[in-house]
């Protein structure tokens, strides 16, 4: 059975996307056991987002990227489910408003932090910004000076890469945790859950034409993701490469990474001092 160790990247190696399966291959039948170890996970993410919430002193982020289909919305909703609403911040990464087109590309990401204490879940995030706007060049169109923009594509995205690895940093320096997760899908499976959209009704919102056109530039895209997995994991801030053929797997990775980076928090329910408790037990009277 797969580990979530076999899928962290932490950039201590030349990072390979073809390394990363995406199919775990694991079998039907262990299924159920699965979604049990998934369940125990659940709970104590609970467990721990009440003491995070309690002391407040720090902040964790959920990233997740992937291409079309391959289970955002899915794993958001079976991974999270269990969790007070109260103390999560969620934010879907759209394409850019005018308002945020007209500020630098990571303000949007620091608009939408979560308080510390808060577990905040971005769906998609600023690694868009060196994806869809590398693979279709939209870089070429901003409204900024020569100076920002008169140079080699590589050399436009070695520099977003390096923005990005310092603003994380600054985020984890700041009381912050990420926990960046790429799911990877197959060009077959998104086929078939493509397909799966157009033959249920109930899926057929989620379908779109655009998907496909984005489809058709895989190679690109995969292309982007790698070279921007390879530049941006760190071991304060690495990715997890999620082999996300399989949703129930894909699901119970994603819950071992959020567990792993709460119980790096090591949250404790804040413990008065001894004076405090002296007040606070002034208090019982009046309620009696
Ligand atoms: P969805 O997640 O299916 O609702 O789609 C959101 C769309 O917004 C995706 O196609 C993203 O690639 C796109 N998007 C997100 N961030 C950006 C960005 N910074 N620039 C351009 N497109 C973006
Ligand atoms: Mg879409």
């Amino acid at each position: 059975m797969i580990k979530l160790k076999d899928c962290l990247y932490d950039g201590s190696s030349k990072f390979k996307l073809l390394k990363y399966p995406t199919n775990a291959g694991v079998e039907k039948a262990k299924r159920e056991e699965v979604e049990a170890l998934m369940a125990a996970n659940k709970e104590r993410m609970a467990q721990l987002q009440d003491m995070l919430y309690a002391q407040g002193k720090e902040g964790v982020i959920v990233m997740i990227q992937a291409m079309d289909a391959a289970g955002k919305d899915g794993t958001i909703k079976h991974v999270m489910s269990g969790l007070n609403p109260q103390s999560i911040e969620t934010y879907s990464f759209k394409q850019p408003s005018k308002e945020e087109l007209a500020h630098d590309y990571l303000w949007r990401a620091y608009c939408h932090l979560p308080k510390r204490g808060n577990i905040g879940l971005f769906n998609r995030s600023h690694y868009e910004d060196v994806l869809v706007v590398r693979v279709h060049g939209l870089w070429h169109g901003y409204n900024m000076p020569a100076r920002c923009l008169e140079m080699d594509e590589k050399d436009f995205f070695a520099q977003r890469y390096q923005q990005i690895v310092n603003f994380e940093d600054h985020l984890f320096q700041n009381g912050y945790r990420l926990v960046k997760l790429f799911l990877n899908l197959s060009p077959e499976e998104q086929k078939k859950r493509f397909l799966a959209r157009m033959d249920t009704p109930e899926k057929n919102w989620k379908f779109s034409a655009g998907d496909l056109d984005e489809s058709d530039l895989w190679p690109q895209y995969m292309d982007a993701f790698e070279e921007t997995i390879g530049a941006t994991a760190t071991k304060d801030n690495p990715w997890y490469v999620i082999p996300a053929d399989q949703k129930f797997v894909a699901r119970y990775l994603a819950s071992e990474a959020i567990l792993k980076a709460l119980e790096d928090c090591d949250p404790h329910y804040p413990e008065l001092s001894e004076d405090e408790i002296a007040a606070m037990e002034a208090c019982r009277p009046r309620l009696s």
